[in-house]
């Protein structure tokens, strides 16, 4: 059982903090991400959800509150349930409002993901997050306004059909979920479409970022984005053989 907060809060620059499960492997937990803005806070992905994210993270206690999941999987949207507004790309809609193991890929847990059980009776093989209806479907273009802050939305399929990435123009912050991280990227996956993942990377790999902040990992640059997206196209960091990308 937890013995004291279950997630950390780190605080990076653009008014933007980093929020963690403290208690969910590092190689598997996703980037919360938390932007204050002047008329309402803006929450991106929720974590697994084990824990409630609004009562431990002290910042969003008696906020206003948007929540965006970037897509459907169960790291980025187990949390989802515990805010009441709830916006996502309209691809997914079904998903988060009947989730099974499945469709959230919930099935590829394991027993060392979650390092502290989150309440008795907890078992990894039979979980999958709460339903969590959009309360919002969102698209390319829409805008999310936090009163002095602008997002738009980018639908980046490819990892999952209705990913997507916020972007901020005038600071050069590109929320990318995962659609790209300083890591291998899960191209395998039920709805995965290898050669969309390609296409959504080439059109971000243009754009004038000053840093990614993506959906598990490290934040980065554009130079360093620029590597990554092309270590991928020419073969690496995939989960399948390059060949079958179409
Ligand atoms: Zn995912």
């Amino acid at each position: 059982m937890r013995t004291k907060f279950a997630y950390t809060v780190e605080a990076l620059s653009d008014g933007v903090s980093r929020v963690l499960e403290r208690y969910i492997s590092e190689d598997w937990r996703c980037n919360i991400w938390h932007i204050k803005g002047r008329d309402r806070d803006l929450i991106i992905d929720t974590g697994m959800g084990l824990w409630p994210i609004a009562q431990d993270v002290v910042a969003l206690r008696e906020r206003n509150v948007i929540a965006f999941c970037t897509h459907s999987h169960h790291d980025h949207a187990g949390g989802f349930s515990q805010f009441e507004t709830r916006l996502s790309h309209r691809a997914e809609s079904e998903i988060f409002a009947r989730p099974n193991r499945n469709s959230t890929v919930a099935e590829l847990l394991n027993d060392k993901v979650i390092t502290v059980l989150p309440y008795e009776g907890f078992t990894v093989e039979n979980w999958c997050y709460e339903p969590a209806p959009l309360t919002k479907q969102v698209d390319e273009g829409d805008v999310i306004d936090l009163g002095d802050r602008t997002f738009y939305v980018l639908h980046l399929p490819g990892h999952s059909p209705g990913s997507t990435g916020l972007w901020e123009k005038e600071t050069g912050l590109l929320f990318t979920g995962d659609a790209l991280y300083d890591g291998t990227l899960y191209d395998h996956l039920y709805h995965s479409v290898p050669i969309a993942l390609c296409e959504s990377l080439k059109r971000i790999r243009e754009m004038p970022v000053n840093t990614v902040h993506a959906g598990h990992y490290t934040s980065f640059d554009r130079n360093r984005m620029q590597v990554i997206i092309d270590e991928y196209l020419s073969g690496q960091r995939t989960m399948i053989c390059p060949s079958k990308r179409g």
